[in-house]
């Protein structure tokens, strides 16, 4: 955090958040991470059921097909524009059904905020957040890693995902995603899925803190470019923040949690934000809260109506 970042607030006496005593009161503080998990999870089961039980709506599969291509009941087509984009420099002609399907993903997650997809939707998500669990627990640091990586790593990663798909003709990322691997797996019973996530879990916790969805996964860098014009944000009441840091120690992208621009702008404004929601349930001021970007003005106290 800059200097001139850490004016505003410092003449108020700074409180610390404090896990509540009361089961209400926690389950306050994890409300979004209750809701992540519950959407999470429920994402899975619609494709488990669709694929193994036969859920259906109107006679139709629920959501059938996988994380790159799915369809809701038949009749609204889904579709990874990352995994798109790579099949397209790849030299792949692709149906119109996908490319509609891809268009009405992108539409979507840029109206919630395109990193969305991490917090919310993927299932690495919930192994990465296991991970930093347990690296609260055990006490272990950001020293403490043997390894240190800029965070805009996954930028590279993403464009040699491109060049490569490009040169070898074939969706280069697809081919080694974990995040693939672990939905097959999830799915299908069989492959390198769990694997993968070992190998990530083991990452996260022991050689570098959100080492996986915080500095190499290009589809979450994808999404960062898309969340940069994301229409829910995490509003920003300079006026009661007291500059605590809480906010900073439990947030997985926490250079986004730069006091002086959240300040000029209402908001946490970067796209690699995940609207998770953590900096919000803990923050002891209430100065976080989710909000339209239409209704945020830059300096202003957040719109009332947002979410807490
Ligand atoms: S926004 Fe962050 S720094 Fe400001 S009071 Fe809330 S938790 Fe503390
Ligand atoms: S700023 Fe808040 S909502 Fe965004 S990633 Fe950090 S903790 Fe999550």
């Amino acid at each position: 955090m800059s200097a001139a970042s850490a004016t505003s607030g410092a003449a108020r006496a700074v409180r610390h958040f404090e896990m509540p005593r009361t089961i209400a009161g926690r389950l306050r503080v994890l409300r979004f991470t209750i809701a992540r998990r519950l959407v999470q999870f429920g994402v899975l089961l619609a494709f488990f059921g669709t694929l193994h039980w036969g859920w259906s709506v109107f006679g139709r599969p629920l959501l059938a097909g996988n994380l790159s291509a799915a369809s809701v009941a038949a009749a609204v087509p889904l579709a990874d524009p990352f995994a798109v984009l790579q099949m397209l420099v790849a030299g792949h002609w692709l149906a119109t059904e996908v490319l509609v399907g891809a268009a009405v993903t992108l539409a979507a997650y840029a109206l919630v905020g395109g990193r969305v997809f991490c917090a919310w939707v993927c299932p690495m998500n919930v192994v990465t957040d296991a991970a930093f669990w347990l690296r609260s627990r055990l006490g272990i640091g950001l020293g403490d890693d043997p390894l240190r990586l800029p965070p805009r790593t996954r930028y590279g990663l993403l464009g040699l995902a491109l060049v490569v798909s490009a040169a070898s003709g074939v969706a280069a990322f697809e081919w080694v995603s974990p995040i693939a691997m672990l939905h097959r797996e999830l799915l299908f019973g069989a492959g390198l899925g769990l694997t993968a996530a070992l190998g990530i879990f083991l990452l996260d916790a022991l050689v570098l803190r959100h080492g996986w969805c915080g500095h190499l996964c290009p589809l979450g860098a994808f999404w960062a470019f898309v969340g940069r014009v994301g229409q829910v944000k995490v509003a920003f009441d300079d006026a009661s923040c007291t500059r605590c840091g809480d906010c900073v120690k439990v947030c997985p992208e926490p250079r986004v949690l730069h006091f002086g621009h959240a300040a000029a702008n209402g908001m946490i404004a970067s796209g690699e934000c995940t609207n998770c929601g953590r900096c919000i349930a803990i923050c002891p001021e209430s100065s976080l809260s989710f909000d339209l970007r239409a209704r945020i003005r830059p300096g202003a106290q957040p719109t009332s109506g947002g979410t807490r």
